[in-house]
């Protein structure tokens, strides 16, 4: 992590490092290292005329860290310190995500741990989840297919399957 800290429920005029300037708009670099690769991005800050000090939102940085997960997917990093990351990046427990990929926690610990072989379908599905986290949500996204999956007592709809479809003209 950088030297940049996090100021969520900060007020837009006063600066809460020196509580003396006034904060406005700015933008920063920020950068984040995982499982040995650098990721840069420019993330919106306010910044304090007084003392100089940036201030990033809690949800911008949250919003690069999941965008990190979807690049570590993309390059195929599947190592364990990317695979916890981007679990975290989530914001899944270590439980959470077992019970999403049907598996016992222990799993998921030992894969983070590097003490047992990290499954790649169970790479690809988070990395899949990180996608879809960015870009929004949409039906029959990988996380509802895989609640769907854990339930045991799943119902399938009597009725016809109407969808909705919208086709390129
Ligand atoms: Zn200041």
């Amino acid at each position: 992590m950088s030297d940049v800290p996090q100021a969520s429920s900060v007020s837009p005029k006063r600066c809460p490092a020196c509580y003396d300037g006034s904060l406005s708009a700015s933008e920063r670099d920020h950068d984040l290292e995982v499982a040995g690769l650098r990721f840069v991005a420019r993330l919106p800050t306010e910044a304090c005329d007084r003392c100089h000090e940036h201030f990033t939102q809690g949800d911008d940085l949250e919003h690069f860290e999941i965008a990190v997960a979807v690049e570590l997917a993309r390059l195929g990093v599947c190592t364990p310190a990317a695979m916890r990351f981007m679990r975290k990046s989530l914001g899944y427990g270590a439980g959470e995500l077992a019970e999403l990929l049907c598996v016992a926690v222990d799993a998921v610990i030992s894969w983070e741990r590097g003490s047992a072989p990290l499954p790649v379908h169970a790479f690809v599905i988070v990395g899949q989840m990180a996608r879809e986290s960015l870009d929004g949500r949409g039906r029959g996204n990988i996380k509802d297919v895989l609640r769907v999956l854990a339930d045991p007592n799943r119902l399938l709809p009597a009725n016809p399957i109407r969808l909705m479809l919208r086709f390129r003209r």
